[in-house]
């Protein structure tokens, strides 16, 4: 179900992926992250434990989610076998809830009584007030004042599932500033709280955990390739904002050289503008909310503001192994920009009935460029990492 035991087998014990992650924070709270790393290394060697997350994550959320043989899109390509792995189908409508449950059932065995969260769309807050809920745990969600205005229905979730959500009003009132005040929170109250992280961000270990718990959707995406192919997929294909679903969806394929694996991230109005989230593309490294990664920059060299249409992958950073492996070659990263993950989500919307989130569209996306490359019985799998209903009404705007 999970994905332990590679050949590959960073981060190093400092948190490492080469040059990037690590963990740059206060000694005192070294201790915190010390112990946070010990109590999972034990966590996940208890089969009691990870039994207890799976079961959840199969009769809570509907695990496995389907490997589905997309014909309609496959025939309006041509050629090669184009499969949507289905995490739009977990409860909740996206791949957040399998590190949340997995985290929040952590959190229990840790003894906490209370759980934070940051979240930028609203996904990552409902998800985590959703587990807390599940598993009678108080729920506290940091959000920017400007995301609690854009991603009202979100916040409605949230309080729904009797979760209090603090408005951050700093900086550029975003994601960014709410995982500012979400690290302080926590280090103001340790002892007592734990900070389920949202994606495969933020000081060594989460990097760790969270690539842990999402690796059930590579894990299951081998399995189901060779039961209905008999052989592995040629690519892999994930969207990238922290980099958590597509972490998820790499990982079981380390040791398989020959799967190549793609992600996409979010160039918003082009890389060659102020307005873009590709970070991989434009970055410099430096550290940022705990760990060194390449960021996006102004021209002073300071931490730059993001631009996506999608707001789950509007984010300066990006995940350090990430980071890694674009450095290394064992991934690769493409831009994709507002205007072609738009017309994504209509051309998956029409031609398999499926709606996509604005985020997994940025996958679907890069079929465009990538199936005149293939050869013609390649197989393809793009991720798609949740549901398009909280962007539905703001896309059909664009598109009349
Ligand atoms: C949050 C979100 C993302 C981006 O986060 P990652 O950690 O990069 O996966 C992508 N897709 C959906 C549907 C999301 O909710």
């Amino acid at each position: 179900m999970f994905v332990k035991n590679l050949n590959y087998n960073l981060p190093d014990k400092d948190g490492f992926f080469g040059e990037f992650g690590g963990a740059f924070v206060p000694d005192d709270f070294k201790k915190v992250l010390t112990r946070l790393n010990d109590e999972f290394e034990k966590a996940i060697n208890d089969e009691k434990f990870l039994d207890e997350v799976y079961s959840l994550l199969k009769d809570y959320s509907g695990r496995p989610t389907p490997l589905y043989f997309a014909k309609n899109l496959t025939n309006y390509y041509g050629k090669g076998k184009i499969y949507l792995k289905r995490e739009d189908l977990n409860h909740t409508g996206a791949h957040k809830i399998n590190n949340v449950i997995g985290q929040a059932l952590l959190a229990k065995r840790m003894g906490a009584k209370k759980v934070i969260a940051e979240t930028g769309a609203g996904q990552h807050g409902v998800a985590s007030a959703t587990a807390a809920t599940l598993l009678g745990l108080q729920c506290d969600v940091f959000m920017g004042e400007k995301d609690i205005i854009r991603q009202h229905l979100n916040v409605e979730r949230m309080k729904l599932l009797g979760a209090k959500v603090h408005s951050v009003d700093t900086g550029t009132k975003t994601l960014s500033d709410a995982c500012d005040a979400a690290i302080d929170y926590w280090i103001r109250h340790s002892d007592e709280v734990f900070y389920i992280l949202g994606s495969a961000v933020g000081p060594h270990p989460y990097p760790k955990i969270v690539r842990f718990f999402q690796s059930v959707i590579g894990n299951e995406i081998k399995h189901q390739c060779l039961e209905k192919e008999g052989r592995l997929p040629n690519y892999v294909l994930a969207c990238i904002g922290g980099g958590s679903n597509a972490i998820g969806a790499f990982h079981a394929f380390m040791d398989n050289p020959e799967v190549k694996l793609i992600g996409l991230e979010a160039a918003g109005e082009g890389v060659e503008t102020e307005k873009t989230a590709a970070s991989l593309a434009k970055g410099k490294k430096m550290i940022l909310h705990g760990k060194r990664q390449y960021v996006l920059c102004d021209k002073d060299g300071n931490v730059g503001e993001s631009y996506s249409i999608s707001a789950g992958l509007d984010y300066p950073g990006c995940g350090p192994e990430h980071c890694y492996l674009h450095d290394t070659g064992l991934a690769k990263y493409e831009p994709i920009t507002d205007d072609e993950a738009v017309q994504a989500f209509a051309r998956l919307s029409r031609l398999e009935g499926i709606i996509p989130a604005i985020e997994s569209a940025h996958a679907v996306a890069y079929l465009e460029k990538l199936m005149p490359t293939t050869s013609a019985d390649d197989i393809v799998v793009v991720n798609l990492s949740g549901r398009g209903d909280k962007d539905t009404e703001r896309l059909l705007q664009l598109l009349v």
